[in-house]
């Protein structure tokens, strides 16, 4: 399928376009290309999809910076892809109130199962998800992940139309066609009429006489392929990637289901993340404590050295700006915050334990913390409640 198109240049509005003014331009747009005014007209039919795709995105301000920052792969994450990703059914049920003063309501009966025998169901293949681990590294870089999947794809054969040869399609007699019937049932208030879609065509108002062999006549055949997709940096445990149009197919004439990507965050041994902060525990030596000291700060980019001042208390933190992970709406990256421990040996020789005495006597060793050092303690156990 054909890269696609930018979607200010689908609405055709500039890129500092207002709210307003996207909606407006999505409206005209949608009614210049609406169904209703262009029946039978596949490329309008794929305009007015595109234009609600463009709108999906634009029309929303989050996904909108994420488009903006990231292009389609900020908001789909899919490399290729297309219009297509969204049925109709989709667009009216998504988007139907944007027609409303338009034409006094007359849209507003569109929609599926709305009253209009002839407005079928699109087929839609169902979505396949697929979990991803990541590394920490992987997290803060972004990466393109090629993943196999077996799905369901058209059938070769028939080109998923389920039947052996095109003259093997009939109008299914039970329904004219319109994939609809219309019941009659007496209930002690009288007759009531309702409609529902057709069980002999499933709804489709057609039917197969001689079904495709390789399929069995369902269109479709399982398949393994490959696929290749963005994750854009700073996505977190649990998020959920949409890719538009790789997940099953659907029988012909339907759309594709969706890749749901669900991320999962490896645990990294060393960095701890909170948010888009990353956390380390340094520790060091009562004497490198106070005489100071050079330290080596794992980060995801290797080695940091940092200088440690002498006289550092246990549980200082150390900010390394823009060392952590950047924001996926690009809002800014995280920090790497540094706290330092100090470790206290537990065993020790003789000797050490005579000069540990000697140091205690000492005159400084016998100080207590000033007020303004004892507040320094408070903050830090509050931090950690
Ligand atoms: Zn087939
Ligand atoms: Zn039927």
């Amino acid at each position: 399928m054909a890269e696609k198109r930018d979607y200010y240049e689908v609405l055709g509005v500039e890129r500092n376009a207002t709210e307003e003014e996207i909606k407006k331009a999505y409206r005209k747009k949608a009614i210049q290309y609406h169904p209703d005014k262009n029946p039978g007209d596949k490329s309008a039919e794929e305009k007015f999809k595109e234009a609600a795709e463009a709108y999906d995105v634009l029309g929303n301000a989050e996904k909108r910076a994420r488009y903006d920052r990231y292009g389609h792969a900020g908001v789909n994450g899919a490399s290729g892809g297309g219009a297509g990703g969204f049925s109709m059914e989709d667009i009216f049920s998504q988007f139907g109130d944007i027609f409303g003063d338009a034409f006094g309501g007359a849209f507003s009966g569109f929609g599926f199962g709305g009253g209009r025998s002839s407005a079928r169901r699109v087929p839609r293949g169902s979505d396949i998800r697929i979990r991803v681990k990541l590394p920490l590294k992987d997290i803060v870089h972004g990466v393109e992940k090629t993943v196999k999947i077996n799905k369901m794809v058209q059938c070769p054969d028939c080109h998923g139309r389920g039947a052996a040869s095109e003259a093997d399609i009939k109008i299914c007699p039970d329904c004219n066609g319109t994939g609809m019937v219309t019941r009659v049932q007496k209930t002690i208030l009288g007759a009531m009429q309702t409609t529902s879609p057709c069980p002999r065509c499933g709804g489709e108002g057609k039917i197969i006489t001689n079904p495709c062999r390789k399929c069995s006549g369902s269109g479709l055949v399982k398949k393994a392929e490959e696929i290749t997709f963005k994750i854009p940096a700073g996505v977190a445990e649990g998020m959920q990637l949409t890719i538009q149009g790789k997940g099953n197919a659907a029988k012909s004439g339907g759309v594709n289901g969706n890749l749901l990507v669900v991320i999962e965050e490896e645990r990294d041994p060393e960095l701890e993340r909170d948010g888009n902060d990353l956390i380390y525990s340094l520790f060091i030596s009562v004497a490198d404590a106070i005489n100071g000291c050079e330290a080596q700060i794992p980060s995801v980019d290797g080695m940091l050295k940092i200088k440690i001042e002498p006289g550092t208390q246990p549980g200082k933190t150390l900010r390394l700006r823009g060392k952590g992970v950047p924001d996926v709406n690009g809002y800014g990256t995280g920090d790497l915050l540094v706290i330092v421990q100090v470790w206290i040996p537990k065993r020790i020789s003789k000797e050490e334990r005579a000069m540990v005495e000697k140091l205690g006597q000492s005159e400084n060793f016998k100080a207590k913390p000033t007020q303004d050092e004892k507040s320094f303690f408070n903050r830090i156990r509050n931090m950690f409640k």
